[in-house]
């Protein structure tokens, strides 16, 4: 029986110890940046293959907030997670910024806050190269569409009132992968990711419809309130907005950075 007690004692520091541990672990670094991303959207952010092996980020936003971190002699923690947690981790502390190709919108700004905008994107359709049916955005109607869930493309084929023939996917690739083997007649997603599935699958095109897509702003999501790291970040894009190392970056993955490097589920 005494033995069976201290067993329990025993047990129950050990418990205590791993919690107040694991409740230390959670205190913020202050000397890291820690990021939260989806890396699912190329050119912006993907996992890249160095020597064969899958093992780190890269893309327009990974370096963007690599420079916010340098320019503030902070380390970066980039925490790949599904876009839809985004702001749920930034909201319980879990991650300090979350830099996804993340649109600004009215809703989302219920829940976090944005940094100025550092790139402006607008949504296209992707069919197949032998398509001629839709030509405006108003020609996906009773179409099959895919889009990738949570994106502002779901919202957008929402608004257009065509949810009904809409099936939305957890990454980009699954949504390319569906229009090539002809499940789906169109993809709606952001322009330049769009431009990056195209290279890596040459029978597809892009239709863009400017009239019926708006104009869409990035920024850098962090949590509600957090003006520090807001203030730390709108200072590193503005800088990087003058200086023009945003425009260098943007430019080497349009000329195609990410080409040889990204892993693509959908080639
Ligand atoms: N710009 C789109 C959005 O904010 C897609 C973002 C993403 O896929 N990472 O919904």
């Amino acid at each position: 029986m005494m033995k069976l007690k201290k067993f329990i004692v025993t047990l129950s520091v050990m418990c205590f110890a791993s919690l107040s541990l694991a409740g230390c672990g959670k205190k913020q670094d202050t000397n890291k940046l820690v990021v939260g991303t989806n890396a699912e959207f190329p050119p912006f952010e993907f996992v890249s293959v160095s020597g064969g092996v899958v093992d780190k980020y890269a893309g327009i936003d990974i370096e963007i907030i690599k420079k916010v971190a340098e320019d503030n002699g902070m380390k970066v923690e980039i925490n790949n997670m599904e876009f839809d947690s985004l702001t749920v981790a930034l909201s319980n502390g879990q991650i300090s910024c979350a830099i996804a190709g993340m649109t600004i919108t009215e809703d989302r700004k219920k829940s976090v806050d944005f940094s100025e905008p550092y790139y402006v994107a607008k949504q296209v359709m992707i069919v197949r190269g032998d398509n001629n049916d839709i030509k405006k955005a108003t020609d996906m109607k009773g179409k099959k569409i895919a889009v990738v869930q949570g994106y502002t493309g779901q919202i957008e084929v929402e608004n257009l009132g065509y949810k009904d023939t809409m099936s939305a996917f957890k990454k980009g690739t699954e949504a390319i992968q569906e229009l090539v083997n002809e499940k789906c007649d169109v993809v709606v997603i952001d322009s330049a990711t769009a431009n990056q599935y195209i290279k890596d699958n040459p029978s597809l095109k892009i239709v863009e419809d400017d009239d019926a897509f708006a104009s869409e702003e990035y920024g850098i999501a962090v949590k509600k309130g957090d003006t520090k790291t807001l203030e730390m970040v709108n200072a590193s894009i503005k800088k990087m907005k003058e200086d023009g190392t945003i425009d260098a970056i943007s430019a080497k993955y349009a000329e195609g950075a990410a080409d040889s490097e990204a892993t693509n589920d959908a080639q």
